[in-house]
């Protein structure tokens, strides 16, 4: 019979052999936000539609062309998240954690859907890992946040990834620099692509990140925000930077890094690598001061990034970093005969209320073919229980790989026993 169907276009499947994968750099994204003083926050998988339109932006690729948005059989409005911060400063506000004690530190692990076209690195579902903090204007917390995802980095062992930070003002600054921007790029009119000429007077900002090679082009001698940055905001700047520089972590400031959505202030930043392609960015984020308050919370100054899963994988198999694979099942017991079943059943039982991994025969297969199965997972140890074993209350165990023998009695005292050969023929003879 012919398949059902097949997964959606821009999905992928993560299979059991690769998902160690997976959980070895969301290990190490708990760990690290963990020392930060981060916590997890999961929110629902879709939200009002209302809430991404205002907090992701109206004027946003996200919210113009990328958004699953649907009906409910309630006649509701609904959007799969295309990205994290919006939820997450939902729920603060719903919640009101504010008023358990400023800043909030929150990360989360989850998927996101976009409307996008399809390509290495580009999904329709794809995996972020994020961090928002909630509370606080100082540019201690931007340098943090950015420490966390550099250490985050470090502990991947990522090579060649480049800091690349900007400030783009705030309602004070911006202004003056969309009038500059709007004079350089309307001499351009005529050439910008279709999307940069609806930009140009809603957000010409937006323009400066635009793919296009003819945008771009255009691009690279429009004015630039650090011009036109009020003090404040190159007070600010000033302040990332250095406690950057204090804690060695490098970085070029890029003018040209604007962010995707409406709400940034001041910092944005972006952690780029070089190693596959043109879906380089494998991290993005920034300052987003007035976001709260555009969801009608009080003023609460919040920033943070997210990070593509996907893309973080895709680095580091170009770069040839190994992740450690799991360790294969260390004993598989076969039996022969419906009363040796019995014990090797007893016996897997005992060894994992040990916490040790145990396998044996769940298909009702013979001797020849269970030793089969235990060659092809890779088990460490195995040992045969028939008559004999039984009658005599002990039975060898094999070493897979060095072919040793041990004796071991069948009793109680087994995974204590296992466990002793076990840790011997993994660390030596102590
Ligand atoms: P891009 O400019 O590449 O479209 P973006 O600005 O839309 O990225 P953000 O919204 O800032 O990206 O999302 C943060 C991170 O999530 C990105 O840096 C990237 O690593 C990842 N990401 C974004 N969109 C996708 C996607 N469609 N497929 C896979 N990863 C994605
Ligand atoms: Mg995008």
């Amino acid at each position: 019979m012919a398949i059902i169907t097949k997964k959606i276009k821009g999905t992928e499947d993560v299979l059991p052999k690769q998902s160690y994968r997976w959980q070895f750099i969301e290990k190490i994204m708990r760990e690290e936000a963990g020392k930060f003083g981060f916590r997890e926050l999961r929110t629902p998988v879709f939200e009002h539609t209302e809430l991404f339109a205002r907090g992701v932006g109206q004027t946003t690729d996200v919210v113009q062309k990328e958004m699953y948005t649907f009906d409910t059989k309630g006649g509701e409005s609904v959007t799969l998240r295309p990205e994290g911060t919006a939820g997450a400063a939902r729920a603060v506000l719903e919640h009101a954690l504010p008023n358990e004690g400023l800043p909030i530190k929150a990360y989360y692990l989850t998927s996101c859907y976009r409307y996008e076209k399809p390509q290495a690195g580009r999904l329709r579902e794809f995996h972020q890992f994020g961090v928002e903090e909630y509370g606080t204007s100082s540019p201690l917390a931007d340098a943090e946040v950015i420490l966390l995802a550099d250490s985050i980095f470090k502990r991947l062992q990522i090579k060649n990834l480049h800091l690349e930070i900007n400030s783009i003002g705030c309602p004070e600054c911006r202004p003056k620099f969309n009038a500059a921007l709007r004079g350089y790029f309307g001499r351009y009119t005529e050439e910008l692509c279709e999307t940069c000429r609806t930009r140009l007077d809603k957000n010409p900002m937006r323009i400066l990140d635009c793919k296009s090679p003819v945008c771009s082009k255009i691009a690279e001698n429009a004015p630039t925000i650090l011009e036109f940055l009020c003090e404040e905001c190159q007070e600010h700047f000033e302040q990332v930077k250095k406690l950057l520089t204090a804690a060695g972590v490098e970085f070029t400031v890029n003018p040209s890094i604007v962010r995707g959505l409406d709400y940034y202030t001041k910092t944005v930043f972006e952690f780029v690598s070089d190693a596959i392609g043109s879906q380089g960015t494998v991290c993005g984020g920034g300052r987003y001061d007035g976001l709260v308050e555009e969801l009608g919370g009080p003023s609460l100054p919040s920033l943070g990034y997210a990070m593509g899963l996907e893309r973080l994988l895709m680095v580091m198999e170009n770069q040839g970093i190994e992740i450690p694979e799991p360790e294969p099942c260390a004993l598989y017991i076969a039996g022969l005969g419906d009363e040796a079943q019995l014990k090797a059943f007893e016996l897997i039982n005992q060894l994992r209320s040990y916490g040790i991994s145990a396998e044996g025969d769940v298909v009702g297969r013979g001797l020849r073919a269970q030793m089969k199965y235990a060659d092809k997972i890779g088990a460490q140890f195995s040992l045969v229980l028939g008559d004999n074993e039984l009658l005599e209350g002990k039975a060898k165990i094999k070493n897979m790989t060095t072919g040793e023998q041990s004796e071991v009695p069948l009793d109680e005292t087994f995974a204590v026993n296992f466990s002793a050969i076990h840790m011997t023929a993994k660390f030596g003879q102590r």
